[in-house]
């Protein structure tokens, strides 16, 4: 039997008398699954208790209390009518099952541990091993695909182009490298030993509830884990962290009941050496036999990793074997080691930074794991949750048909499936998601993009899968960046930009501009000039409608024509998209945007950056551009991170968390951030620093470095009244009197057929519904309704949006009508003539997504013309701000 439970209690390690001999044991109390937390110790079933024998007392050694322990093949008995637990010789002992730790971290860690945490500060940097390394991993797919070597290697070689002309590679040279590569693979492909029955698969991916492991094999061979490396190896052997890759992918492999015995390690520069100048055995396959003595060995290093995981403690290099002589991260590890003033067994070089920035880091660190945490609950929720459960949380789409399928450009897939119902999910076009045949941890799945999501689903993905349900996947990339941003912030980081950053200096200006850049809006010419003046950093506020993306383009143009590099960023897509736009409708398109072909809008796809072809012209074209734009998760990309600019430009940077804004701005010597932290805040999962923007931090520290826009473009008077009084102090204002008075007869409406609760600007209609979980069907027919009147009146529907604060209550309206509905989240950034909210609670308000204020201020500011609060009254007079906001709207 399995067992598991919460860690009460660990007992030390001892040594007692067997019949086989002496044997070390540790027990260990858990309180099982199912007990209540509260269940009194008095109580016999409360707690249990678990012997772990002979190496698994390491493990013990290891446990805390408040830690989850899983005990697999626990053998039971009953002492003294207590029943009391063992481990079996066929148990596995394994710490927080549900912290999934990926292969490659396990292979680094017995490496050394330290060398695990370095990679995770400093992310991978370019360099042309990785590059090289890659492209030789795509031609093994390829050539196990069945693809043409020359072809695959031309292509694969080409899509690394903007890469290799950044490391200065020429295409003819590494293709010979990559061909003197591939002829191992080939070579043993061609040893005859497979037959048409065997079972190929490049790239599976893994993932082990039972064991928290997961990762993505090079290859299965009859079930067996094959790996790839294209580095030499003239042993007989695998190398030990080689062989403890493969036997990590064999233990996930074992949980789907095919058992893998032996593991193929395939050294593909092997062949590139000349027999006369290396002696030692230059066959590239080397095979090894996997016994559970090395799986045992693999979960116990997996359970060090999830037990430095679980208190956030630093290894010292100590708790390895590894010979620090020999180690090519040692020079890393002393500068890390003396800067942030860690013990190392390789030693400190360099005095610590300060206090306060080792603080710093030591918070946000802090802060990142625990973000990254919440991640792995979600993948927990994979396994965890029903199907069912997780099509009604919004995290999967289930019941589709798979309706064809067809190989396209790189040797990948293109999946269609129809689906046969108006299910919603957090799912969009572009995202990165899980496609399987109906059962993502057992059965096959395969991380995918999605291309299309409407009545037919469209994906594309390295390896053809049945796909009948799509799951989110959560990505651990955008944590692992924020981590690599704050390293490279203080380890890296200027030490002016760190005295701003830190509260040691103000941020200075120098006059350099008398110009008026904007002659009809003061405050937008104050915030470019204030950009342009800048030595260290600017910051501009820009509430709802204030003309922020026209300044920003000025603001750029202006520091160009100074002779300034810049960066220009932003959190997502669609700002920078809308950046660009006005750059261009300003005349300005000396600019390479960064990003995905799914990623980048339609009308800037011209603008993006090549990044396959000949490396030296891909590296030209973006060495030599004025203005870079990518989003921020983009600039911490390998590629961006090696790039230097002069000005940093960051829009939505109170959406950004401070590592997410650094990411950003450590590419560069100034920075300016816009912002309104007024509006929706970082969305991040844990609850703590990462919630507050480095934005609203400078905002409140520097408020000399700061210019808010006070006019805004977008809503009539009546309508930002409201806004403008809770949230900007009265400072915002209409920019015109058009502005200030526009009305839907602007449109050729004629008002006089609306109902006379329509006819103000700013109307609330009792909807006097009860809420049903997160919907509330009876606001759902009265929204629909108002909307028919409105277009019944002549409003074109593309004019009219709906806001509602959960997706199912955007669901429940989008049965009901054509116009767009969606959330807030959704609807920052945009607006529409006319906008109706639906609030959904009744009886009372409450709930955090209630709570936050500031998601009301963004729901308010989206209408111009006209806008219709519908809610029940009664609970929103319950809390005083929905209050003030309820005698606003019924003025
Ligand atoms: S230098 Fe020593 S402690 Fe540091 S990563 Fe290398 S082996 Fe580990």
């Amino acid at each position: 039997m399995n067992l598991r439970g919460r860690i009460v209690e660990v007992g030390d390690e001892r040594e007692v008398e067997t019949q086989y001999g002496t044997r070390s044991l540790a027990e260990v109390s858990i309180r099982p699954d199912g007990v209540d937390d509260d269940a009194d110790a008095a109580d016999g079933d409360a707690y249990v208790r678990v012997t772990l024998w002979g190496k698994w007392t390491h493990t013990a050694d290891l446990a805390e209390p408040g830690m989850d322990l899983l005990v697999t093949d626990a053998e039971e008995s009953e002492y003294r009518g207590e029943k009391t637990y063992s481990t079996s010789k066929e148990s596995y002992v394994v710490l927080e099952p549900d912290f999934l730790v990926d292969v490659t971290d396990v292979r680094s860690w017995v490496q050394c541990p330290r060398m695990y945490y370095l990679n995770k500060l400093s992310g991978i940097p370019l360099n042309y091993p990785v590059v090289k390394g890659t492209v030789v991993h795509e031609v093994f797919g390829d050539l196990l695909r069945g693809r043409d070597l020359d072809d695959s290697i031309d292509e694969r070689v080409a899509e690394a182009g903007l890469q290799l002309g950044l490391l200065g590679y020429d295409a003819a040279e590494v293709r010979d490298e990559v061909r003197r590569n591939a002829a191992a693979i080939e070579g043993w492909l061609a040893q005859g030993t497979l037959t048409e029955e065997d079972a190929w698969r490049s790239e599976y991916t893994l993932i082990s509830p039972t064991f928290g492991i997961k990762g993505r094999a090079d290859a299965l061979r009859r079930g067996m884990p094959v790996e790839l490396k294209t580095g030499k190896n003239l042993r007989r052997d695998p190398r030990f962290q080689d062989k403890i890759q493969a036997a990590a992918y064999a233990l996930v492999l074992a949980e789907r009941g095919v058992p893998a015995d032996t593991g193929t390690l395939l050294y593909t520069k092997n062949t590139t050496l000349e027999r006369n100048e290396e002696s030692g055995d230059l066959s590239p396959a080397k095979e090894f036999s996997i016994g559970k003595g090395l799986l045992e060995f693999v979960v116990r290093k997996r359970n060090e990793i999830a037990a430095m995981e679980f208190d956030f403690s630093v290894p010292t290099g100590f708790e390895a074997d590894a010979k620090c002589e020999y180690c090519f991260e040692k020079d890393t590890c002393m500068v890390v080691s003396g800067r942030l003033n860690q013990e190392s067994k390789a030693g400190q070089i360099g005095s610590p930074l300060p206090e306060d920035e080792r603080d710093y880091f030591d918070r946000l660190y802090r802060a990142i794991e625990e973000e990254r945490r919440e991640t792995h609950e979600e993948y927990r929720k994979l396994w965890e949750q029903s199907a069912e459960e997780r099509a009604a949380d919004d995290r999967a789409i289930l019941g589709l048909e798979p309706a064809g399928r067809r190989e396209i450009e790189g040797g990948r897939w293109e999946l269609r499936a129809t689906k046969t119902d108006d299910a919603v999910s957090k799912l969009r076009e572009g995202d990165i998601c899980l496609a399987s045949d109906g059962d993502p941890v057992g059965g096959h799945a395969e991380l995918c993009r999605i291309r299309e999501l409407g009545d037919e689903v469209v994906v594309t993905a390295d390896e053809p899968v049945s796909v009948r349900r799509l799951d989110v996947y959560p990505s651990e990339i955008s944590v692992s960046r924020m981590l690599t941003a704050v390293h490279d912030a203080l380890l890296k980081g200027d030490e002016r930009r760190k005295d701003v950053l830190f509260g040691r200096r103000e941020p200075a200006f120098t006059d350099r501009s008398s110009r008026t850049y904007i002659d009809n809006n003061d405050s937008q010419d104050d915030a470019v000039r204030l950009a342009v003046d800048a030595d260290d950093a600017a910051l501009v506020h820009g509430p709802p409608g204030t003309g922020k993306t026209y300044t920003i383009a000025r603001i750029v143009r202006a520091l160009v024509a100074d002779g300034n590099r810049v960066l220009l960023s932003a959190f997502t897509n669609r700002a920078v998209d809308n950046a660009l736009e006005a750059l261009r409708d300003q005349g300005f398109d000396s600019i390479v945007r960064v990003g995905t072909e799914n990623g980048v809008r339609e009308d800037m796809q011209e603008l993006r950056l090549e990044t396959a072809g000949e490396p030296n012209d891909c590296a030209a074209e973006l060495n030599g551009a004025p203005v870079v734009a990518a989003t921020t998760a983009s600039c911490g990309s390998r590629v961006v991170r090696e790039q230097s600019f002069d000005v940093a430009l960051v829009d939505e940077a109170s959406q950004l968390t401070e590592p997410g804004t650094l990411a950003a701005i450590n590419r560069a010597d100034r920075f300016v951030l816009v912002g309104d932290h007024e509006q929706l805040p970082p969305v991040v999962r844990a609850e703590n620093d990462l919630q507050r923007s480095l934005f609203e931090r400078l905002v409140e520290e520097y408020p000399d470095a700061s210019v808010m826009l006070d006019r805004q473009y977008r809503m009539s008077q009546r309508i930002q009244a409201f806004s403008s009084a809770e949230f900007y102090d009265g400072a915002l204002r209409p920019a015109t009197g058009e502005v200030a008075a526009q009305r839907l007869s602007d449109l050729g409406i004629d008002e006089s057929v609306l109902p006379d609760d329509l006819h103000d600007p700013v109307a609330f209609v009792d909807s006097d519904s009860p809420r049903v979980g997160n919907t509330n069907p009876g606001e759902a027919d009265r929204i629909a309704e108002l909307v028919e009147t409105y277009v019944a009146a002549g409003v074109d529907p593309d004019d009219i949006g709906v806001i509602a604060p959960f997706r199912a209550q955007v669901a429940e309206i989008s049965r009901r009508t054509d116009v767009t509905v969606d959330t807030v989240d959704r609807f920052q950034g945009s607006s529409k003539e006319v906008i109706l909210v639906s609030f959904v609670v009744s009886g009372r308000i409450d709930g955090p997504i209630f709570e936050d204020h500031r998601r009301i201020n963004v729901a308010l500011t989206r209408a111009k013309k006209s806008l219709v609060l519908v809610g029940d009254a009664d609970a929103l007079a319950s809390d005083p701000f929905y209050a003030r906001m309820l005698e606003w709207a019924r003025r």
